[in-house]
């Protein structure tokens, strides 16, 4: 066992010792065959929620009703959640009722994907009765079960395996493919919250090329939220996509092959952050600068951190440019100022200069116009030259 489980061990031994069985389950059994890093390790239990929460000192009870509690140990938290079967999502939200069971036969087979019903124990032993460890050699998405009955239970499994088609870089099985296509119109009933979070990890897979084979080969487009009413966008994505690791690249992405789809729209439409939409909106603005004036000085200076790898990966596919990173930081490095807290004038002094003048929006403007002066060398960040400058400006508009 690696470190990872290793730490976690103790839950399960404590489990067992209580007389449950108890066992790694789901995507860190999965990864941890495939040698990539573990994420999250998820716990599978005979104990109930109850019991869980009774033997463990540092619980937070995230799910009681589906069976999860997430237990605390050494500064991780673990998923432990009870062996159950559950129905079908008829909101599309939650399954409408779970039924907590004494073994893990039936838990495994509730699961989406042969290659996710992969259980292990303390020793690592692996339960393995969908042959989920032939589909991870085969390097394929297969669901356990009939297809169609289990896309008919949760459509997100459409979604699901278009994800780990492009996370992973596997095919998918034929006839789950099939049951896919026939399936997908239930996407239209599932909540947009689910469907933005696995697509968020669709476009930023590593193999999202892959993914998006199927996801044209399946047209599940014309049921996702935006493109059902655009069906030329899809065209957008090239042959040779890469990957966009946050939702915020993807909206820019398409904003700048249809700029009529307001950011806004994109972002009610998939249910955004504030967040996200800002950032869709700043990053749509870089690149429309780039793409005109090049990398000039204020274009830069407006490159704030957080957004230097999405501007370097949307440069990249949307106008071919190769950027590179330390190139960036250098340059802005190398500007007069790096943001406007290192102006040597701020909006008191504005005030204290033009006591005429009332505060007001007037502040704000004068401050960008001197930020502006400074970023591209017109005048030197000392508060004696910026203020001549301020007095010589200001008369001349007056
Ligand atoms: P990762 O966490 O790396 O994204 P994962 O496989 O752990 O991948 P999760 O969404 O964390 O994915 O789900 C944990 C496990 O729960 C899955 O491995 C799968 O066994 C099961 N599972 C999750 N969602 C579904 C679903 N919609 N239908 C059936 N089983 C599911
Ligand atoms: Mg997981």
């Amino acid at each position: 066992l690696t470190k990872y489980f290793q730490r976690a061990k103790p839950i399960l031994e404590k489990l067992e010792a209580e007389g449950y069985e108890a066992y790694f389950v789901g995507g860190c059994v999965r990864d941890y065959l495939l040698g990539r890093p573990i994420k999250d390790i998820d716990i599978t239990t005979s104990a109930t929620p109850d019991i869980v929460q009774a033997v463990f000192p540092s619980v937070i009870p995230v799910g009681i009703e589906h069976g999860t509690v997430i237990v605390r140990h050494e500064k991780e938290s673990y998923e432990v959640t009870t062996f159950r079967t559950e129905g079908s999502y008829s909101d599309g939200r939650r399954p409408d009722h779970v039924e907590f069971i004494r073994n893990i036969e039936k838990d495994l087979e509730r699961r989406d994907f042969t290659i996710n019903a992969l259980a292990m124990d303390k020793t690592g032993h692996i339960t393995d009765l969908f042959s989920g460890r032939r589909d991870l050699k085969q390097r394929m998405i297969r669901t356990v079960g009939n297809g169609e009955k289990r896309f008919g239970e949760d459509a997100l499994r459409i979604i699901r395996a278009l994800r780990f088609s492009s996370v992973l870089g596997f095919q998918i099985e034929e006839e789950t493919f099939a049951a896919m296509v026939a399936c997908k119109s239930a996407v239209l009933d599932i909540s947009v919250e689910r469907i933005t979070n696995e697509m968020e990890r669709f476009f930023a897979g590593k193999h999202v090329s892959v993914g998006i084979n199927y996801l044209k080969k399946s047209a599940v487009q014309t049921v996702l939220p935006v493109f059902k009413e655009h069906p030329t966008l899809i065209e957008a994505i090239p042959q040779n996509m890469k990957p966009l690791l946050s939702f915020a690249e993807v909206i820019a992405f398409f904003h700048y092959h249809q700029p009529e789809i307001a950011i806004n729209e994109w972002a009610k439409e998939w249910k955004c952050s504030n967040r996200t939409k800002r950032l869709a909106s700043e990053l749509n603005d870089d690149i429309k600068r780039y793409k005109q004036r090049g990398l000039d000085a204020i274009g830069i200076y407006k490159l704030n951190d957080e957004r230097f790898e999405p501007f370097i990966r949307l440069a990249d596919l949307l106008l071919d440019d190769k950027l590179s990173l330390v190139q960036l930081i250098q340059l802005k490095q190398r500007l007069p100022i790096q943001s406007r807290d290192d102006l040597a004038i701020n909006g008191n002094d504005l005030l204290a200069l033009f006591p005429d003048k009332k505060p007001g929006v007037w502040v704000k403007h004068l401050l960008e116009k001197t930020e502006d002066a400074v970023v591209t060398g017109k005048i030197n960040n000392q508060y004696r030259d910026i203020k001549e400058w301020l007095e010589w400006t200001q008369r001349e508009t007056d």
